[in-house]
């Protein structure tokens, strides 16, 4: 029997709408160093309708011809974060942080026909336009000289001015109906081994995960709240915090390119969030920089850390000095991002509610989860049996941009392998031991690289430890632990060896130590730990 219910497909025009009406006087708020810039929902509504019609006019854009975005977090680019799916074309968001040839290949990859780009990016996207072979339109946010993008790429490209583009167009779009099983938006993983790959997220699937971003077992997003999405608009769609805002109404606060700890701090005491989302890194800084100075960040109830693991020392900080909870999140590009959030169950309280919040957390009815041993047979879901973490769902891509078959080494038998280790506990909730690639293999036995920077980090004179497998002939791999200190601080790699042993077996415990003024990181924050890898190789870390 067919159900009697309506086809409405589920489409990201249909979050725009809802936002811009029902949610019309929320609001989204940038950073600009001197006055914030503001605009309504409503607001947003009107320009991504000029938006799409300056698109189509200017540029020529139709069908899924592919947009790109080349930007910091701001207005503007929530704007076309919504004006080019709505219109029925394809947003993909650029990774300002790549190398200029990875940004080329990936827009030459997509088929990139616009690219988007801040006033302040405009000598970065200089570096890169001039190998992107399909661009033939830039739109420049801001009034800064497109010259160099000129000379980069010469006729090929037309350069417009955001303001020009929108000026005098209607402010309503009859925005068309969609098949929801097409794309909307564009993704690259960043890459850490081999070229990025693209992962196409339909319309569809950002609106089932944007429901679930909202539920109170997700990010919980009501309209009191006010978002501060500091996580990249161009990381994995900013975790959906951008749909999620104007479904639920939640307003947001975008910091543009200042994302070192001061301004962050200037911008919660002044914009006043209650809630906020970035990698592990930044939460870090900010603590150091919040310990030192006098802010009031008391708006602040919850902070969702996701992206790499949240060491738990920095969850007890913020709670016992600050009074705002972490709450740790997982998820892949691969997976829209969301893949569990870590809320204890009913009940839990105390020690036990804090283990629960060490976890990754627990999957939501829209990811299925499931761990999978060397041989490749499904082991108990017990919370003890270790594997390779296998998901799927209507969130979850089955494949990547361009390819006609899954890539098998990172697709089986229709579920994702998610590359990380860890255990999945019979009421769903998951603990990641480490990435399979960084688990340190000693003498036949598995040491987590986790395990050691979360002990780590515990110690008061640690700012960020990032631990790595090296090379050891007679154990195959060691750990090399290399460590900064806080400013001031001073500790021997005696003194932290015994730290460590009051929470680490013996044959864990590293031998080789590197004090470091920083840890390389990724293009999204993460510890880049080839480079660290590379770095002792060359000798530079002993
Ligand atoms: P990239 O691969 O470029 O780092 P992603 O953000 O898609 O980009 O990376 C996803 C990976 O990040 C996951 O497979 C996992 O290894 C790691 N990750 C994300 N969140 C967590 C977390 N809470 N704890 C541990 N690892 C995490």
């Amino acid at each position: 029997m067919r159900s009697t219910m309506m086809d409405a497909p589920l489409q990201v025009s249909r979050i725009l709408d809802h936002g811009a009406t029902v949610h019309g006087t929320a609001e989204v708020v940038t950073w600009t160093g001197a006055e914030p810039s503001r605009m309504t929902y409503a607001e947003v509504g009107r320009a991504a309708a000029r938006l799409a019609h300056g698109l189509r006019a200017e540029c020529g854009v139709t069908g899924d011809e592919r947009v790109a975005t080349f930007m910091w977090n701001n207005n503007e680019h929530l704007v076309a974060y919504f004006a080019v799916p709505s219109m029925g074309a394809v947003l993909h968001t650029l990774n300002l942080r790549l190398f200029p040839d990875q940004v080329a290949y990936i827009a030459n990859h997509a088929e990139d026909r616009v690219v988007l780009v801040d006033t302040t990016l405009i000598p970065l996207l200089a570096r890169a336009i001039g190998a992107m072979t399909t661009v033939r339109h830039v739109v420049v946010v801001g009034g800064g000289d497109p010259a160099p993008l000129v000379e980069a790429a010469g006729d090929r490209i037309t350069v417009h001015r955001w303001d020009d583009l929108l000026a005098g167009r209607p402010d309503t779009y009859d925005w068309p109906e969609v098949d929801e099983r097409d794309a909307a938006a564009l993704c690259y993983t960043s890459g850490t081994t081999g070229n990025p790959k693209g992962v196409a997220y339909s319309h569809r699937s950002i609106y089932l995960h944007t429901l679930q971003v909202c539920m109170p077992e997700g990010f919980g997003l009501r309209p009191t709240d006010r978002e501060l999405a500091i996580v990249p608009m161009f990381h994995a769609m900013s975790w959906g915090l951008p749909f999620a805002a104007f479904l639920s109404g939640a307003s947001l606060i975008m910091p543009d390119r200042f994302l070192q700890a001061e301004p962050i701090a200037a911008m919660i005491a002044a914009e006043r969030p209650t809630l906020a989302g970035a990698v592990p890194t930044i939460w870090t800084d900010l603590l150091a920089y919040l310990d030192t100075h006098e802010v009031d960040i008391s708006s602040l109830q919850e902070v969702i850390v996701g992206g790499s693991a949240c060491p738990p020392a920095l969850m007890h900080a913020f709670a016992e000095r600050y009074d705002v909870q972490v709450v740790h999140a997982w998820g892949m590009t691969e997976m829209s991002p969301l893949g569990s959030v870590s809320r204890p169950p009913r009940g839990a309280s105390g020690e036990e509610a804090w283990r629960y919040r060490y976890t990754q957390g627990r999957i939501p009815a829209g990811v299925q989860a499931r761990i999978v041993g060397p041989a490749g047979k499904e082991l108990p879901a017990d919370g003890t049996s270790v594997g390779e973490l296998e998901v799927r769902g209507p969130w979850v891509t089955a494949r990547y941009v361009g390819d006609d078959a899954p890539d098998e080494e990172k697709f089986r038998d229709g579920w994702l392998r998610t590359g990380d280790v860890g255990t999945l506990s019979s009421d769903g909730f998951i603990t990641l031991t480490d990435r399979a690639k960084d688990v340190i293999k000693s003498g036949g036995e598995w040491i987590s690289s986790v395990e050691l920077e979360n002990a780590l980090m515990a110690h008061p004179t640690v700012l960020e430890a990032c631990v790595v497998g090296v090379p050891d002939e007679r154990w195959d791999e060691r750990p090399l632990a290399t460590v900064v200190l806080r400013e001031g601080a001073s500790v021997t790699a005696e003194e932290l060896r015994d730290f460590l042993a009051a929470s680490v077996a013996r044959w864990q415990l590293p031998e080789r130590w590197a004090f470091v003024e920083a840890v390389p990181k990724t293009s999204v924050g993460k510890f880049d730990k080839k480079v660290v890898r590379s770095r002792y190789a060359e000798g530079e870390l002993t």
